[in-house]
């Protein structure tokens, strides 16, 4: 029997759990929260990322390593590196945890995406605000996520207040892209090399925070995204599901960034594709055969932001299902999502209308 560790204990380390149960898998969890929703089914190391006894005990624990989040220290994936097989390769997490080098990357690639500075001063700033124009957005060069760690500068007095708000750490100055609609393309490598993408999604976020997810099989910009997607993957020999978001405007395809793992706009693809983002990463890992990513009928993702509807009133609605992860609800925290799946085109549109409108209700 396979068993597979995972570092981070959150709600994608759940449907990763989830997902390989029934394909006879184990699972030891690594987080240093003793309610880590992510445990649920799973051995859990209650200790902190950076505790070696604990992923030592990690490595001999299990027969490869996965994880379910970027910000895990450097030096405590090379330790584990050192003892166990770890995909997606600690190569892909130390890019991706900087802006800056994944920009660069994209760059090398010959992948289109939004003007990008490095800044290190207050002058720097002013230099690079000169070259780009306003509206620009300033964000910090690592630890940001769900649009924390980010500054729109509109007018030349923004300059000052968000120098003083981030500009204690590396930062960068990008364009502001007058974006038409958001997209992401997930896609999956398996250790021989094989690639498959699921159908793009596109993405609705208020203040930074993905909202709704919805898969676009027939969507325009599919075939780019999974050519940029695919780009990636094998210059990083990468092993896993990895999520590409980008613009759209007018007929360009910018990227925005990647995500070294299973993905939030992804999470349609448990009821809404043949295989889910959540198995495939494990058959990935695993060193399995993928299975088919095909899905041709509507499905749709809202997630629960600070607080959920009731379960009753979310399942009432015939075609969602409902992911509640057991965590405690709190302002701006995801604490759970629902699927609306249909062959039906207006039945998927009226019951994704109401669940968004269930969600919008509690939402804080
Ligand atoms: P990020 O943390 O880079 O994914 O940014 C979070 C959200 O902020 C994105 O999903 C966009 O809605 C918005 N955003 C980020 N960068 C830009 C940009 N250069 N221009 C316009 N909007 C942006």
């Amino acid at each position: 029997m396979i068993t597979i560790g995972i570092v981070g204990g959150g709600q994608l380390a759940r449907m990763l759990v989830l997902a390989g149960l029934p394909l006879g898998l184990r699972f030891v969890v690594l987080d240093p929260a003793a309610d880590a929703c992510g445990a649920a089914g799973a051995e859990h190391l209650c200790s902190p990322f950076d505790d070696r006894a604990a992923l030592d005990q990690l490595a001999q624990r299990c027969d490869v390593v996965t994880y379910e989040f970027e910000n895990i220290p450097a030096e405590a994936m090379a330790h584990l590196a050192a003892q166990v097989p770890v995909y997606p390769k600690p190569q892909a997490l130390a890019i991706s945890r900087d802006r800056l080098t994944e920009k660069n990357l994209f760059r090398e690639l010959g992948i289109d995406l939004p003007a990008y500075f490095a800044v290190d001063s207050k002058a720097s700033l002013e230099a690079v605000v000169a070259l780009t124009g306003l509206p620009a957005v300033l964000k910090t060069r690592t630890l940001g996520y769900d649009g924390k760690g980010q500054f729109v500068l509109r007018t030349a007095a923004d300059v000052d207040t968000a120098w003083q708000q981030l500009g204690k750490v590396p930062l960068i100055l990008e364009g502001f892209v007058p974006f038409d609609r958001e997209i992401s393309v997930v896609a999956v490598r398996s250790r021989d090399g094989e690639v498959r993408t699921w159908p793009i999604s596109e993405n609705v976020h208020q203040a930074g925070i993905l909202r709704q997810a919805r898969s676009m099989p027939e969507d325009a910009f599919a075939q780019q995204a999974g050519v940029y997607a695919r780009r990636i993957l094998q210059r990083l020999d990468y092993v896993g599901v990895m999520a590409l978001e980008l613009f759209c405007v007018g007929d360009r395809l910018l990227v925005n960034e990647m995500a070294p793992r299973v993905h939030n706009s992804g999470h349609w693809t448990i009821e809404g594709a043949a295989t889910s983002q959540f198995e495939n990463h494990i058959r990935a890992v695993a060193g399995w055969p993928l299975g088919s990513t095909a899905a041709q009928d509507h499905a749709a993702m809202v997630n629960f932001i600070g607080a959920a509807p009731t379960s009753e009133a979310v399942l009432a609605l015939t075609d969602v299902h409902l992911h509640d992860y057991g965590k405690a609800p709190r302002a701006g925290r995801k604490i759970g999502h629902a699927t609306v799946h249909s062959v039906d085109r207006l039945r998927f549109e009226s019951q994704l209308a109401q669940l968004k409108s269930l969600a919008d209700a509690v939402a804080c």
